[in-house]
C-alpha cells in the first residue's frame, strides 16, 4: 500500500487494531457486530475514507445511517479525511426518495412525487375507507395503516393480501390496502414505507435499472443494522449483487425499533446468506466511564434472547451513576434543573447535557423547570415543527404546485385561507376531476370545468384557478423567494398575522417565517428544484432542524437517543409502566426490548449518568402513584448511588418493603446443598451463597454437573429451584 505519510495516517491511526482490521477489509460481506460505544460509527466512517484513498470513487460508495444528524456528521468526518469525494451519505427513506425521483419516470411515472406522512396517510386512509362504506368502528384508519405497514414490510403486496387472507374482515382491510395504493399512486405520492418498498421493486423487477444502479453503486455500508426491516436488508442486498461489497454494523443489545418492522434476527439471516462474510467484533468501548460501563453491562445481562458479550474500558471508574427518587414529576424536574447548574460549574458545557424521557409527555415538567431556571433547552427529534398547521398548510401549497395530482395536499388548502370553497364543493371538485380523467391540478387551471357549480362556487374556483396559474409562472425562481410568491399570491401570510394580531400570539407567522429561512439555507447551501427541496424536508425530523441551537440542554426521547454521546445524561421518569413501558411489559419480547431501550440511554453517557424516577407523576392531568422501575434494580450495586426515599434502596422503609417482595422469591431461600436448573448450565447443587442478610443481591457459587463451578448474583442468576427434589 502506498502510503503517502506512513508517518502519520490520519486514516488508520486513530482506529484500534480490530477496527483497522475491519476498515481494511473492503472487499466482500462484513459484519461488524459491537457494543454500544465501540467505535462502530468511527470506523464505518474511516472505512469509507480508507476506500476513497485506496481508489474506489466515492460517488459510487453509499452509507446509510439512521438519522440525517448521524450521515451529516458522518459526511462531515469524511469530507475532513478526504475531502469532497462525492460519498452518498443519507438515510434509508432519503437514498430512496432520491432514488425514485430518478428511477420514476423510467416506469412512466412522475419524478415529482409528493412524500406523505403519517398524518397525510391518515387523511387518504379516512377518504379511502368513507369509500368503501366500511364501519369506522371495526376499520379504524389507524389501526387499517399499522396493518398495512405490516405487509408492506414483509412486502406482501396488496394483490397477495387479498389472496392470503381469508377473514371477511381480513379482506376488507386488505381492500382497504389495495384501494390506498392506488390512491397514493393516483396522487402520485408516496407514504414512508412506500418509499422503500417501491425503491425494493424496482431494482428486484426491473432488470435495467438494478444493472444501472449497481454499476454506479459497488459498495454499500449500513450502520445500525440491527434497527433495519427486511425490505431495507433486501434493497441493500438487491443492490450489491447479492450483498457483495457489503458491510453492516450494529449492535443487538440496541434493537429498539421491532415494533416498527426491525428485525434483529437480520445479522443471523445475513451471515447465513454471507457464510463468507467477514466478522469483527469490537469489545473496547471508548465511550463511558467503567461505572457506566459496568451499569450498563448488569442490565442488559437481564435479557435472555442475547449473546453474551464482553465490553470493557481503559477508561477510571469515574464518578458513582446516580439513581434518585423523588416525591413527584415536579420535583424530580426541579432538581434537574439544579443538577444542570451543578455540572456547568463543574466545567461541563450545556450542549454536552441530555435529558432522555421515555415518551414525549414527560418533557413538559422539565422544560417548565429548565424554563424557570433561565436555562435554554432544545427539545429535539420531534415533529413538532413540521407537524404545526401553519407549516403544514404551507407545504401543502407548495406540494401541490409541484404535483398537480397530490389530492390530498389540495383539500388541505382549497379552502385555506377561507375563501368560499365549501365541504361540498371541495368534494364535488374532486369527484369530478376524477370523471373528467383529469389530474386534480389539471382541472383545476381549467376554469371551464367549473360550469357545473352554483355561481358562488363557480366564481371562488375560478379566482383560484387564476392565482394558480399566476403562481405557475414563478416556478423557475429560488425556492425560497417562489415560497414568499406563493404566501403574497395567497394571502396565506397575512392570514396567519391576522389571526396572531388577534390571539395575541405571533407563533405561526413566526414558524412560516422559520419556514422560508428554511428554503433559503437550501438556496444558499445545495440549491435545487423546489421537489428536490420538498423531498429533504418531507424526511427532515426536528433533531436535523435544531441542532445548531447554541448553549442549550437537549431534551430527547430515548429511541432518538441512538448513536448520539453526551457528557452528562438524565435519564428520567424510570418508573414502571412507563419503563418499561405499559404497553410493552407483559411479553418477554417486549420487556426486552424496553430493556434495550433503558440499555440504550445509559450508553449515551460518557461521564456522568443520573436516572431519576418518581414517586407520583402527573399523566393525562391527574398525578398517579408510580414505583421505580424493576430496570433500577438490575444495574447493581457497585458505583452506583441511590438517593431519595421513595421506594427505592437504601431508604429503609423501601428496604422491608423490598424484602417483602422478595420474601415470595424461591431464590431468596437457597441453601448449600439444593439441586437448581440453569437453562444454559443445566443441572447443578448450590455449594454456598455469599453476601449478607437474604436479599437476593448476594451471590450464588453453584456446582454444575457438566460445566463445573459458577458464581452468578442471585437476581441475574436464572436458576430454578428444582422443587420437585427434596432438599
Ligand atoms: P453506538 O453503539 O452507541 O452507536 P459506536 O459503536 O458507533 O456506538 P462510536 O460513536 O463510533 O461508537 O464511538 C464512541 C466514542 O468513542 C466516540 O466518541 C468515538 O470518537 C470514540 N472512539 C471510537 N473508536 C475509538 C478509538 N479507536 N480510539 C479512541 N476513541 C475512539
Ligand atoms: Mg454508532
Amino acid at each position: 500500500m502506498d502510503d503517502p505519510s506512513p508517518a502519520h495516517d490520519s486514516i488508520l491511526d486513530p482506529l484500534n487494531p480490530a477496527q483497522r482490521e475491519a476498515a481494511t477489509m473492503t472487499s466482500g460481506p462484513l459484519c461488524v457486530l459491537a457494543g454500544a460505544g465501540t467505535g462502530k460509527t468511527r470506523l464505518i466512517t474511516h472505512r469509507i475514507a480508507y476506500m476513497v484513498r485506496e481508489g474506489t470513487p466515492g460517488s459510487s460508495i453509499l452509507a446509510v445511517t439512521f438519522t440525517n444528524k448521524a450521515a451529516r456528521e458522518m459526511r462531515d468526518r469524511v469530507w475532513r479525511l478526504v475531502g469532497r469525494a462525492g460519498v452518498w451519505l443519507s438515510t434509508f427513506h432519503s437514498f430512496c426518495a432520491a432514488f425514485l425521483r430518478e428511477e420514476f419516470p423510467t416506469i412512466e411515472r412522475s419524478s415529482a412525487f409528493s412524500i406523505y406522512d403519517d398524518a397525510d396517510g391518515l387523511a387518504l386512509m379516512k377518504r379511502v375507507l368513507q369509500d368503501m362504506n366500511l364501519d369506522p368502528e371495526v376499520h379504524r384508519p389507524r389501526q387499517v395503516l399499522s396493518r398495512i405497514g405490516r405487509w408492506k414490510n414483509r412486502l406482501v403486496m396488496p394483490e397477495q393480501a387479498l389472496d392470503e387472507e381469508t377473514g371477511a374482515v381480513d379482506r376488507e382491510a386488505a381492500d382497504a390496502y389495495r384501494r390506498y395504493d392506488n390512491a397514493l399512486t393516483e396522487a402520485n405520492a408516496c407514504d414512508f414505507d412506500d418509499l422503500l418498498v417501491r425503491a425494493l421493486l424496482l431494482v428486484r423487477d426491473n432488470a435495467e435499472i438494478a444493472e444501472r444502479w449497481r454499476r454506479r453503486v459497488t459498495h454499500v455500508l449500513v450502520d445500525e443494522f440491527q434497527d433495519t426491516n427486511r425490505v431495507q436488508y433486501a434493497l441493500v442486498r438487491a443492490l450489491t449483487r447479492e450483498g457483495h461489497h457489503l458491510c453492516v454494523t450494529g449492535d443487538q443489545d440496541q434493537s429498539i425499533y421491532s415494533w416498527r418492522g426491525a428485525e434483529p434476527e437480520q445479522f443471523d439471516a445475513f451471515l447465513e446468506d454471507h457464510p463468507e462474510a467477514g466478522l469483527v467484533r469490537l469489545e473496547q468501548n471508548y465511550r463511558s466511564t467503567g461505572h457506566i460501563l459496568s451499569a450498563a453491562s448488569s442490565v442488559i445481562a437481564c435479557n435472555r434472547n442475547r449473546i453474551p458479550k464482553r465490553l470493557w474500558t481503559e477508561a477510571e471508574d469515574g464518578e458513582a451513576v446516580r439513581v434518585v427518587s423523588f416525591r413527584d414529576d415536579y420535583e424530580e424536574a426541579d432538581s434537574i434543573a439544579k443538577a444542570v447548574r451543578e455540572f456547568e460549574s463543574e466545567g461541563y458545557d450545556r450542549t454536552s447535557m441530555a435529558v432522555f424521557y421515555r415518551t414525549n409527555a414527560l418533557s413538559l415538567p422539565i422544560e417548565r423547570a429548565l424554563l424557570g431556571d433561565g436555562i435554554p433547552y432544545v427539545v429535539v427529534g420531534g415533529l413538532e415543527f413540521f407537524a404545526r398547521a401553519e407549516v403544514k398548510d404551507l407545504l401543502a401549497y407548495l406540494r401541490f404546485l409541484a404535483n398537480p395530482a397530490d389530492v390530498v395536499s389540495l383539500s388541505r388548502i382549497l379552502n385555506v385561507p377561507p375563501r368560499g370553497i365549501g365541504k361540498k364543493t371541495q368534494q364535488g371538485v374532486i369527484e369530478q376531476a376524477r370523471a373528467s380523467g383529469q389530474q386534480i391540478g389539471e382541472f383545476l387551471r381549467d376554469a371551464d370545468g367549473f360550469s357545473a357549480f352554483p355561481t358562488r362556487a363557480r366564481k371562488a374556483l375560478t379566482s383560484f384557478a387564476k392565482r394558480l396559474q399566476e403562481l405557475d409562472g414563478h416556478t423557475d425562481l429560488p425556492v425560497a423567494r417562489f415560497i414568499s410568491t406563493v404566501l403574497d399570491l395567497t394571502t396565506y401570510a397575512d392570514y396567519w398575522k391576522a389571526k396572531a394580531t388577534k390571539a395575541g400570539s405571533l407563533d405561526p407567522y413566526q414558524n412560516i417565517g422559520q419556514f422560508v429561512t428554511l428554503a433559503e439555507e437550501f438556496d444558499r447551501v445545495q440549491g435545487g428544484s423546489l421537489p428536490d427541496f420538498l423531498a429533504q424536508v418531507a424526511l427532515l425530523t426536528d433533531l436535523d432542524r435544531t441542532e445548531r441551537k447554541d448553549e442549550a440542554v437537549s431534551l430527547m426521547t430515548l429511541h432518538t437517543s441512538k448513536g448520539l454521546e453526551y457528557d452528562v445524561v438524565f435519564l428520567v421518569g424510570a418508573e414502571h409502566g412507563l419503563l418499561p413501558h405499559a404497553m410493552s411489559m407483559d411479553t418477554q419480547h417486549g420487556l426486552e426490548e424496553e430493556r434495550r431501550l433503558f440499555h440504550v440511554g445509559v450508553t449515551r453517557a460518557r461521564r456522568r449518568l443520573v436516572i431519576t424516577c418518581a414517586g407520583a407523576r402527573t399523566r393525562f392531568g391527574r398525578a398517579a402513584l408510580a414505583s421505580p422501575s424493576p430496570f433500577l434494580d438490575e444495574i447493581g450495586l457497585d458505583g452506583v448511588e441511590h438517593y431519595g426515599d421513595v421506594g427505592l434502596r437504601p431508604g429503609r422503609d423501601a428496604e422491608d418493603a423490598f424484602d417483602r417482595d422478595e420474601e415470595d422469591n424461591p431464590l431468596a431461600h437457597l441453601r448449600a446443598g439444593a439441586p437448581v436448573w440453569h437453562p444454559d448450565y443445566g443441572a447443578g447443587t448450590v455449594v454456598t451463597l455469599r453476601g449478607r442478610g437474604r436479599g437476593l443481591d448476594r451471590k450464588v457459587v453453584v456446582n454444575f454437573e457438566n460445566e463445573g463451578r459458577r458464581t452468578l448474583i442471585l437476581r441475574h442468576s436464572q436458576l430454578d429451584v428444582r422443587e420437585d427434589e427434596v432438599w
